[in-house]
């Protein structure tokens, strides 16, 4: 069996964390960060949120303690660049919504990405904007 590189600890600093995390019960017993194993949500990939890259997310970008990852790092990318498609569909729409009301391949564009999205992210479905696109799709 291949030896897995053993996972290092790196030392913890609560007192970077954001201050809703330094109230939580983990800022009393956290004095290092170790390697979390986990399973991409979409590509099941096994992957790793290393303890260097948590000593970041916490302490640096301030995020949640609590907060985890769910995607491999490629899955993550690309989970990025359809919020961006998502984001210029949202602009375009804004901008343009007279005359893309009838655009039925603008409709099935966003519609697409928005189902697109959630193959990767499992929470947030815009349910309200999936059903006004399939009415605009359906309307003649
Ligand atoms: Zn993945």
């Amino acid at each position: 069996m291949p030896k897995k590189s053993p996972s290092i600890a790196v030392s913890a600093d609560p007192s970077k964390w954001s201050e809703a995390s330094q109230r939580s019960v983990s800022a009393e017993w956290t004095s290092e960060y170790t390697d979390i194993l986990y399973s991409c949500w979409h590509c099941k990939a096994e992957s790793v949120f290393s303890a260097q890259d948590q000593k970041y997310t916490f302490e640096e970008k301030k995020a949640p303690i609590d907060q985890r990852r769910l995607l491999c790092q490629a899955c993550w990318a690309e989970s990025h660049r359809i919020a961006a498609r998502l984001k210029e569909f949202d602009t375009r729409w804004a901008e343009q919504k007279q005359s893309l009301r009838t655009d039925k391949e603008f409709a099935a564009g966003w519609l697409e990405t928005l189902e697109l999205q959630e193959r990767y992210v499992p929470y947030r479905h815009d349910v309200a904007r999936k059903n006004m696109l399939r009415k605009l799709l359906g309307d003649a």
